[in-house]
This record gives C-alpha cells, structure tokens and sequence, in this order.
C-alpha cells in the first residue's frame, strides 16, 4: 500500500527463528563426543547444513567426510541430523566405528514409518528433494519399493496402477502448503493410499513457515538467513514469495545486496532451523546502519521442544566427570 508521509524504517524479527530442538541437540552430540573422545572425531555429512556452524566445529576438532568409508577403521563417527540409510550403518559396522548417531528424532520417526509401510508391502511414494540427505536415507530405508516424489507433475508420471497398494511420507523440511498440493494429487490417482498419522513436516519448519506469513502482510522484503543448502530455509523464502513479497536467502550479512532495499519500509527477518543467532544479529546491526533502526518482534508461536542426549554419549560423560 502507498504511505503517506515519512515512514520510519523497521526491521519486523520472526519468533521463533533459528536453531530447534535437533539442531541443538545434534551440535551439542558433537561438542561432547569431542569432550569425552579427544579431537578429531568424525562427521559423516555437514553435521547441520548450516557452514557457521561447521566451521565452528572444524576448529574444535570435528572433521566433516562425505563418506563414512573416509573415516579411519575404529575411530568416532557422528552421522548428521538428517540421518542415515541401513547401509550406511552396514558400512560404519563393517570398518568397526564409533558410531554416535545426532539424528533428529523427528527424522527417525519417519524411517521406522518407511519401514513399517513397505513391509506391508506398500509402494512408498516419498515427498522430498531427490537429491536431500534425509531423503536419501529414508529411501534406504526400502530402496526398491520407494519413489521420490518432488511435484505434482512427478504424480502424473508415476508408472503405477491406480490400484497399487501405496503410502506416503514427506521430508521433514518441506513447505506445509507446496505439500498439500501433491498429497491432494496422490489422493486423486491411487485409490489405496495410507497417510501418515501424524503430519511429518517437522515442528520447527511448520512454525518457521507460519512466521514468515504473519510478516507478509507487514514487510515489503523478507530476508531468510540461511545456507544454500538447507532445505527448511529455502522453503521458508518460497513461502514469502508465493505470498506475494519480495524475499531473499541470505546465508549471512556479507550476502546482503543494498540494492534489494531500494523503496523498502519493512524488512522481515527470520533464519532456518540451522542457524546459530550471532547470523541474525550481524544482519540486523548492518540494516540499522542502513537506516532501518526500529526492531520489532512479531511471535507466532512458543516453542518447548527440547530433545535428549543418547546414553551411550550421557554415560560416558557420567563416566569421566
Ligand atoms: Fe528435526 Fe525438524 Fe530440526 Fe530437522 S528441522 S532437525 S526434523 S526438528
């Protein structure tokens, strides 16, 4: 809407942003297994697709690998809150490591439903991004049975009868409304389909996303601090933009383009679920100096999610301390 008059210029902060409960949990996983194993142990995977937070880890010890075949016979290896297919915990069996496994609850939940639908015998149709860690190891989970699906038009061309048995899940990370649309789909073409009980959408994404909606009808630009690669925070971004607002990943303030605040009032500001907050409040201190000074904080939701350490990592601290 046209403003009258001098506006003052404002940063509009989402809450709750940043970091949730399997992001916490999984940094701190590696934080301990540092202190109760010594430097180095061994990331299988960026730990949380966040690079502030791996370079963080790298200096106290933690060494990222792409493959747990990288990882020395008999040494410590952390597999990443995305979690894992069987075969790689085969593989991390078979070279005799330490295995400390920071996988989200919320992700395990997803592989023991992977499991339980396709030994049902069911064809499992996995909403999620082909090329995303925690899709390819729910879809290790039954490797033969389970197709990835990442549109609506991926539907349309599935090769299946309309009378095969088949179920579906979504990857934690994905946007609420994208989804529906090709649930909606599948519900049209298949007619014995099984949905989860529970949405699989995480908590954190569903409450991300539902914060940056509330900002759209506030702010003319929304920033997402971000990494390229996590997925939560690209589907945040998507959900401003299809909401009609000019909206940015921003993986931290050196990526921030001056020009993107050309004519702009309001910025809103939220991070994904594997951002430390230190990124936020660098992108903040650098809009103030650019004249947008009022901080305001917009709540959606509270958040009380918190989730445990695994014995094995609680017994060994219990043991030296
Ligand atoms: Fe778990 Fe959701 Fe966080 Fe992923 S984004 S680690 S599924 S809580």
């Amino acid at each position: 809407a046209p403003m009258t008059g001098p506006a003052r210029k404002r940063v509009v902060l989402a809450e709750p942003r940043g970091f949730c409960a399997g992001v916490v949990r999984a940094i701190a996983m590696v934080e301990r297994a540092l202190e109760v194993y010594g430097a180095p142990v061994y990331v299988r995977k960026q730990i949380v697709h966040n690079h502030h937070v791996i370079a963080t880890l790298e200096r106290k010890g933690a060494r990222f690998v792409e493959s747990e075949e990288e990882v020395p016979e008999g040494a410590v290896c952390l597999f990443s809150a995305h979690g894992v297919s069987p075969q790689v915990r085969e593989g991390s069996a078979a070279r005799g490591l330490e295995v400390i496994d920071a996988t989200c609850p919320l992700v395990s939940r997803v592989h023991q439903h992977a499991r339980r639908v396709t030994r049902d015998g069911r064809v499992l149709l996995l909403i999620g991004h082909e090329e995303h860690e925690e899709t390819e190891g729910t879809r290790g989970e039954a490797p033969e049975v389970t197709i990835v699906v990442e549109s609506a038009d991926d539907v349309d061309r599935l090769e299946l009868d309309p009378a095969t048995p088949v179920a579906y899940l979504t990857q934690t990370t994905l946007s609420m409304d994208e989804t529906a649309g090709i649930v909606e789909r599948l519900r049209s073409r298949f007619t014995d389909i099984v949905s989860p009980a529970h949405d699989t959408i995480c908590y954190a994404s569903q409450n991300r996303q539902n914060g940056v909606k509330s900002l759209l009808d506030r702010c003319d630009l929304v920033l997402v601090v971000g990494s390229r690669n996590s997925s939560n925070s690209l589907r945040m971004v998507d959900v401003a933009r299809d909401g009609g607002v000019a909206a940015h990943l921003t993986p931290d303030v050196s990526h921030l383009d001056e020009r993107w605040l050309r004519g702009v009032t309001s910025i809103g500001v939220s991070s994904g679920a594997s951002v430390p907050e230190i990124l936020v409040g660098q992108l903040v201190d650098r809009l103030a100096e650019l004249g947008f000074r009022d901080v305001e904080i917009d709540v959606t939701s509270v958040e009380d999610v918190t989730f445990s350490m695994p014995t094995q990592l609680a017994t060994a601290d219990a043991a030296t301390a």
